[in-house]
């Protein structure tokens, strides 16, 4: 049975139950999304679903929501909707790891207890567009002054680039 999803993660524990959560959020209850966005009452549909692979704690997630972000190219509002989807597994060190099917991202992770805001804040940003662009030309001339990009800081996004460098 689904239910609400705890402020807490604890993920051995809601692992080994096999716990599985869904929540309707809005936007604003991601400060560090919020931030990116007008529409702070935008709807952020959450699944959540932990199981064990062997003695491994797994979070297998689904996250549905609209933002408003500035279009790169005229600085109007754009609409984009995204929905990260992510599979993680979360390894006390690399070794732990051998095994696992591929289909898992692993992350070196030494806590039970996390922020659920935090996590899925982190999962979120990571799926979000570095230059926001309207689908149509919005205007007529291309300016090609490379954008800088901004750097994520979050712990979990920097281990994932690292793991995807291979
Ligand atoms: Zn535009």
């Amino acid at each position: 049975m689904k239910q609400g999803i705890p402020e807490i993660i604890k993920l051995f524990k809601f692992a080994s139950k096999g716990l599985i959560f869904s929540q309707q959020y809005q936007v604003r209850d991601f400060p560090r999304i919020s931030k990116l966005t007008s529409k702070q009452d935008s709807a952020v549909d959450v699944e959540l679903s932990f199981a064990l692979e062997g003695r491994i704690p797994c979070v297998k997630g689904k996250v549905k929501l609209d933002l408003a972000l500035t279009c790169q190219r005229c600085l109007d509002e754009v609409n984009v909707h995204l929905e990260p989807k992510f599979k993680l597994a979360f390894l006390h060190n690399e070794q732990q790891g051998e095994g696992l099917s591929e289909s898992f991202e692993t992350i070196l992770n030494s806590e039970e207890e996390f922020s659920t805001i935090e996590f899925i804040t982190d999962e979120v940003l990571i799926s979000v567009p570095m230059t926001p662009m309207h689908e149509h030309e919005c205007v007529s001339y291309q300016d090609d002054t490379p954008l800088i990009e901004e750097k994520r800081k979050s712990p979990f996004a920097i281990l994932k680039q690292l793991k995807t460098k291979e």
